[in-house]
């Protein structure tokens, strides 16, 4: 087992290790002191393992309750938060309990958020079963849902008081999933560690637990640096304008991972064409992409993932700051015109 500590405006611990799930009971008093747990999951991880997670946390003397909201990105609506909120005040939990999110970054996302909201706050823990999820979602403290308007427009920072991950969930997932997890791995090489690049030539699942940690650690240290998303951190967004506009376009029938493989695609095509970054990186990255079941190719047009794109949340003004590949390891962030970025994805539609 492996554990990392964050130091941002709370302190948390991820721990990662197989068989983990077995101890959530025992790791979660270690944490809160509560009465009452409600398990926020979705009808695919509940049969798999929140019914498990809910029996660890029974016997460490939880009541517990277990919400099942829709699967992926329709959990993350007003409604499905309300219904969460009611199910709370229903059952009488107190600013001492404690909600606990077992599943993707979509159940993640909405349960963090329930729990900044509800009291004004309580105490959450998360237990991600995608690898988007482990190395992404449920770390650095962004919780969230959608409107109709955009993505994650509603949301607060509010980390979990732990993190808890088993690398043995991961083992249930589709290939197609576990594809969408690779697309944030391949992210994190890209911006900050080329070596985590090679891993993924490599048989995955033996190595399932390092990479965990090491998409983790530079999150971490991105995190610690700037909590608030105002400068480094936003090296995190590299592919995530262009994909937040493409989940968008087709009404989330894309997927996140896959939205931001084509995003980071997009990007690295134009860094190359505008000589911000070194020749050959494209095509290298193209070859790692396809090789993990993603794509690469814009699936709208310029004007429509333009318009898409105004709605998104870290446009300021007519601004809007771009990730761009300068090399295997290494990116830059630039801010250009909305009208400049209009120009720069049709230049995307051409290349
Ligand atoms: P998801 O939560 O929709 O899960 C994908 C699918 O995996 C679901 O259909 C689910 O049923 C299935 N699943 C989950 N665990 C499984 C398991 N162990 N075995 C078999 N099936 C399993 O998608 P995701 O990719 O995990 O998360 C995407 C969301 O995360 C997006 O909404 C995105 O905006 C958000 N996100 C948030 C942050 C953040 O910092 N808060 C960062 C990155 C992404």
């Amino acid at each position: 087992m492996k554990s990392l500590r964050i130091h941002a405006s709370t302190e948390y611990e991820v721990q990662v290790g197989c068989g983990l799930l077995a101890q959530l009971g025992g790791l979660a008093r270690s944490v809160n002191a509560g009465t009452r747990a409600l398990i926020v999951t979705e009808p695919v991880v509940r049969t798999l393992y929140a019914d498990r997670a809910a029996e660890q946390l029974a016997q460490a003397g939880y009541r517990v309750q277990t919400v099942t909201v829709p699967s992926g990105e329709c959990a993350k609506t007003a409604e499905v938060w309300l219904s969460v909120i009611h199910c709370l005040a229903e059952h009488s939990f107190s600013r001492a309990d404690l909600i606990v999110a077992v599943g993707g970054g979509t159940v993640s996302d909405l349960a963090g958020f329930c729990a900044a909201c509800y009291l004004r706050g309580i105490d959450w823990l998360a237990v991600p079963t995608t690898l988007l999820a482990a190395v992404d979602a449920s770390v650095g403290g962004k919780t969230g849902i959608d409107l109709p308007q955009g993505k994650n427009l509603i949301g607060t920072f509010y980390p979990p008081r732990m993190i808890l991950c088993d690398p043995d969930t991961l083992n249930t997932l589709p290939q197609s999933v576990l594809s969408d997890g690779l697309a944030e791995v391949i992210k994190y090489g890209m911006i900050a560690d080329a070596e985590l690049l090679t891993l993924l030539h490599n048989d995955l699942m033996p190595q399932m637990e390092e990479i965990v940690c090491r998409c983790i650690a530079i999150k971490r240290d991105l995190v610690e640096q700037d909590e608030r998303d105002n400068g480094i951190r936003r090296l995190l967004n590299f592919g995530h304008t262009v994909g937040h506009a493409i989940e968008v376009c087709s009404a989330y029938r894309i997927s996140h991972g896959k939205a931001v493989a084509i995003g980071m695609a997009a990007m690295t095509k134009l860094s190359e064409h505008c000589g911000f970054c070194t020749d050959g990186i494209y095509q290298e990255l193209y070859d790692l992409l396809t090789d993990c079941g993603l794509p690469t190719a814009l699936p709208f047009s310029a004007k429509e993932l333009w318009q898409a794109a105004l709605a998104d949340k870290k446009r300021q003004e007519d601004t809007i700051c771009l990730v761009l590949p300068v090399r295997r390891g290494q990116c830059l962030i630039r801010p250009f015109s909305t009208e400049d970025f209009r120009s720069m994805l049709e230049i995307c539609e051409t290349l």
